[in-house]
């Protein structure tokens, strides 16, 4: 149905006779902006969109919740969908609408991952739960998840799919553990529409069934226990299960649905906890029990406040039933839970800020209510304290963040981006550029609160790392030993010494003579003019040293055979630089100077495309590079073709995924025996123990690329050999 401004009106003017005290101005001044914010916004349903924070402000009127969430409600979604900024809200609304508003916004960035084990959804509800200090912002939250399950039909399956398992893994169990039943019952039964489309229907067409035969039964039973009790005045219901509750026992249960006896029940709602004991003896002397099904919630409440007395009968025909037995404060709660406190809660401010003593006795009973409430429980003497009690164990000393992936970071209060960097891994820390909470840029400095989405975004440029004073922002030990750890690993002078004595070592241990010629072709081999580099490089581990024993060894043996070995190596070298230059045709033209662009590391049978530099001659791209925007300075861009030819090198960029460090040995034994070369290289060890090894190899085209990764995946220990993607 759509709903309209005229909805809203009638179900508070209804309300207010009942007085619940509605601002109606203030509300209409909500409506007033939202309409407005939300001009020309569709749903999928093709209502206007305005139809549905009135729908979710009918849901909350419906749970007697109060002005400023009615408030909130209707503009739940300006500050996402319609860039109204929160400090007009502020102005406009007070503090607490604002308040309300950003924390239902927050709420809904939190990635749910449904993939997770059951531990995962619990400890997120009580995320959710934490984050929403104030319980309004889940009721509303909720409320919204139910209108949008509601119309769900009109979203794309995928969509359907993924809304149903958040609502039935998430916000289903948030609205029972708040007490919720009504809106429980409804959001599980529309998710299990979607998720088990045949199931659901295959319950709902025997409850139907079920329900014409037992109905006559069923009326008669209403009927003799009314007549049993009608001195205490009764309000008796008979209704059915839930379709989920049923399919949960049918099929999680796997009990063959004639055994589901408290398919129907009878609700009896009588006045006090006395009447409830007595109510459930004449019963009993009426319908024999069911061995083993009798429940006192009253003596002992469920821990999301439930009161009740169950039990199953057997009722005259054979047709066995629950009965439930409540008193009308208990059926509030059972119903709408934390909502029902609220209203209490509401009410005595409401009346008491505003016109004084003289209404307080008008609510003499219902603060009797809370007071028989607060004996049974005595813990929870106001409403906050009852959603304390629900968010159990999280640490107050906490903080709970998430990746955009879901999952949870649990870091000191007080944290920061850095800290929340190096808790995923050290590498993520060491290369951070940025940092976004929410999808806006932040400070690596911003303090960390609970329901955070924080991405990182990392480079492999060295012109980035930690930075002296990130050691004072780290609130965390474990950030500031890997922050201290990279410092000391980016140490030059030890760095060199440290290299040069595990090759000097390697060179003894291999017996390869130490001669500074040797050494320098091989630091040549690797790209390095000066040996320090080369060193301080072996040092900090950007090179292996297994890899640099292997090629010194190489070049070593090659002088042994013929020419000189300094030769062979600036033969390579230059053969590679010179070829290089010479592989493509810029516009037909073949002696133009080229370079092949870093970020697509473009090889023969690849698309290209030219763009001239100023001064660095024609840089050559793949036509499916990010950085190929041939809209920008189109006179710059040329047309560029590979020159056929066998004997041309270039340089294409790797990565290896292994199982540990061990392959690498393996994978350079491959590459050196196809006659290739690794010109740089570097390995790192990821968060769960495998080696990732990125590399550049000099090779002639696609095909040998081709064919030189299978031999790499051939490898036992190599989980992955591919291009790299850019
Ligand atoms: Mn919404």
């Amino acid at each position: 149905m759509t709903y309209t401004i005229e909805t809203l009106k009638s179900k508070i003017d209804d309300d207010n006779k009942n007085k619940n005290g509605y601002e109606v101005d203030v509300i209409m001044a909500a409506y007033a902006l939202a309409s407005e914010a939300h001009e020309g916004q569709m749903r999928r349903s093709g209502e206007p969109f305005i139809s549905h924070p009135l729908a979710v402000a009918c849901i909350l009127v419906d749970l007697n919740m109060d002005t400023e969430t009615v408030v909130a409600a209707l503009l739940h979604d300006v500050v996402e969908d319609c860039n109204v900024p929160l400090k007009n809200l502020k102005r406009q609304f007070g503090p607490t609408v604002a308040k309300l508003v950003d924390g239902v916004t927050k709420i809904g960035m939190v990635p749910l991952d449904t993939s997770k084990e059951d531990e995962h959804a619990i400890n997120i509800q009580k995320i959710l739960l934490a984050m929403a200090e104030d319980v309004r912002v889940m009721l509303i939250k909720i409320a919204d998840r139910l209108h949008n399950m509601r119309t769900l039909e009109y979203s794309p399956p995928h969509k359907q799919r993924e809304n149903a398992l958040e609502t039935m893994n998430f916000y289903a169990p948030l609205a029972h553990q708040l007490g919720m039943n009504t809106l429980k019952v409804e959001m599980e039964d529309l998710s299990l529409k979607y998720l088990d489309p045949y199931g659901f229907e295959e319950i709902s067409a025997m409850i139907t069934k079920r329900k014409e035969e037992c109905d006559f039964s069923i009326e008669r039973v209403k009927k003799f226990i009314y007549e049993k009790i009608k001195d205490i005045n009764p309000i008796i219901e008979g209704r059915v299960k839930s379709v989920y509750s049923i399919y949960k026992k049918h099929y999680t249960g796997n009990k063959p649905l004639d055994a589901i006896f408290d398919f129907y029940a009878v609700r009896i709602i009588v006045n006090t906890s006395t009447e409830c004991y007595y109510t459930l003896g004449i019963i009993h002397e009426m319908y024999r029990p069911l061995p083993d099904r009798f429940k006192d919630y009253i003596g002992t409440p469920k821990p999301n406040r439930y009161q009740s007395l169950h039990n199953t009968v057997m009722g005259k025909d054979g047709v066995p039933f629950e009965v439930q037995i409540r008193t009308k404060d208990m059926h509030n709660i059972a119903e709408y839970g934390i909502a029902a406190h609220w209203k209490y809660k509401m009410n005595v401010e409401f009346k008491v800020g505003r016109s004084g003593k003289k209404s307080q006795t008008a609510h003499d009973n219902k603060l009797e209510f809370l007071r028989n409430i607060l004996d049974q429980q005595q813990e929870a003497d106001d409403i906050q304290q009852l959603a304390e009690a629900i968010k159990t164990d999280l640490s107050s000393d906490d903080v709970y963040a998430f990746t955009p992936r879901g999952d949870v970071i649990t870091l000191p209060l007080g944290s920061t981006i850095i800290d929340f960097a190096y808790a995923i891994h050290s590498a993520i820390g060491n290369k951070m550029t940025h940092a976004k909470i929410g999808g806006s840029v932040v400070s690596f400095d911003t303090v960390l609160s609970t329901g955070d989405v924080v991405e990182i975004q990392t480079t492999n440029s060295s012109v980035y790392g930690p930075n002296r004073n990130w050691l004072t922002i780290a609130k965390t030990n474990q950030a500031k030993s890997k922050i201290r750890a990279w410092f000391k690993k980016q140490s030059r002078p030890e760095n060199i010494k440290l290299g040069k004595a595990l090759i000097e070592g390697g060179f003894k241990r291999n017996s390869i003579p130490l001669e500074d010629a040797l050494l320098k072709q091989t630091a040549k081999a690797f790209r390095f003019e000066k040996l320090d580099d080369f060193y301080a490089s072996a040092g900090y581990g950007g090179i292996s040293i297994a890899k640099i024993l292997m090629r010194a060894k190489e070049l070593y043996l090659e002088s042994q055979e013929t020419r000189p070995a300094a030769d062979i190596a600036e033969n390579i070298v230059t053969h590679v630089a010179k070829k290089q230059a010479r592989g493509v045709l810029v516009d037909g033209e073949e002696n133009i100077q080229v370079r092949f662009a870093q970020c697509c590391t473009p090889l023969p049978g690849d698309e290209i495309i030219g763009f001239e530099t100023r001064g660095f001659g024609t840089s050559v791209h793949k036509k499916s590079c990010a950085n190929v925007k041939l809209d920008k300075e189109p006179d710059r861009w040329h047309k560029v073709e590979w020159v056929a030819s066998d004997d041309m090198y270039y340089r294409a960029a790797v990565e290896i995924i292994a199982e540990s460090n061990a392959a690498l040995a393996d994978i350079s034994t491959v590459i050196t025996s196809n006659r290739l070369q690794f010109s740089e290289m570097s390995m790192k060890t990821l968060p769960n123990g495998n080696a990732c090894i990125n590399g550049s190899v000099e090779i002639a085209n696609v095909e040998q690329l081709a064919s030189i990764l299978q031999k790499l995946k051939k490898i036992p220990e190599v989980i992955s050999a591919d291009r790299r993607a850019d």
